[in-house]
């Protein structure tokens, strides 16, 4: 069987939702790897849609058996990681598995898959472009715009370490040149 994974990471504010949206909109083969974690469900959230929910004590039981293809303490006693039993899920359907994850998390997916993995960095066209983005969104105070300003000139660091750099200036463009990566690399 054709197992792959297509791995999309960017800095906050890149735009990586709305592309990693339009193309499970797009392609029927792509699917979407539920991430476990310990953290509490928010809002809406329900298990098994955007995670799988666990406590801590399950999650740590789950590292002991050796579930996880990895996992990471993002947060202090806020585990999340990828299960071996959702790549195996989403395979066994014949669907290219889809990850939507932080630059780090990426590059440790690239490691773990190799040439199973095609590894794509969304990258803002400027970091004062990006800036403005999430001046525009207006969901963050000015003090955490800059936050994630000095996190983005940290993550865009991890760029070379990519397969793939999807500029993400004219949105159109953006997601016309995602559809030719995903097409080229999965012949699909
Ligand atoms: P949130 O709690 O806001 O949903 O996610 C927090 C962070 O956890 C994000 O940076 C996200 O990229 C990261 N994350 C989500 N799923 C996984 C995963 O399976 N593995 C790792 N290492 N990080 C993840």
């Amino acid at each position: 069987m054709n197992k792959k994974v297509i791995i999309f990471s960017a800095p906050s504010g890149a735009g990586k939702s709305t592309v990693v949206g339009h193309l499970l909109k797009t392609f029927p083969f792509l699917e979407f790897s539920i991430s476990a974690t310990s953290r509490a469900p928010r809002g809406n959230e329900r298990n098994g849609v955007e995670y799988y929910f666990f406590s801590q004590e399950q999650f740590r039981d789950l590292i002991a058996k050796d579930a996880f293809v990895e996992y990471e303490e993002v947060y202090p006693g806020s585990f999340y990681g990828t299960l071996k039993s959702e790549v195996e899920r989403i395979w066994a359907k014949g669907h290219v598995i889809l990850f939507d994850i932080d630059v780090k998390g990426g590059v440790n997916l690239k490691r773990i898959f190799g040439d199973k993995a095609l590894s794509v960095f969304v990258k803002p066209p400027s970091v004062e472009e990006l800036r403005r983005r999430l001046v525009g969104r207006g969901t963050d105070s000015p003090e955490a715009i800059e936050k994630r300003v000095a996190k983005a000139e940290e993550e865009l660091k991890f760029e070379p370490q990519f397969d793939r750099i999807l500029e993400n200036d004219v949105l159109e463009k953006t997601l016309a040149e995602a559809d030719e990566i995903v097409k080229n690399f999965t012949g699909r």
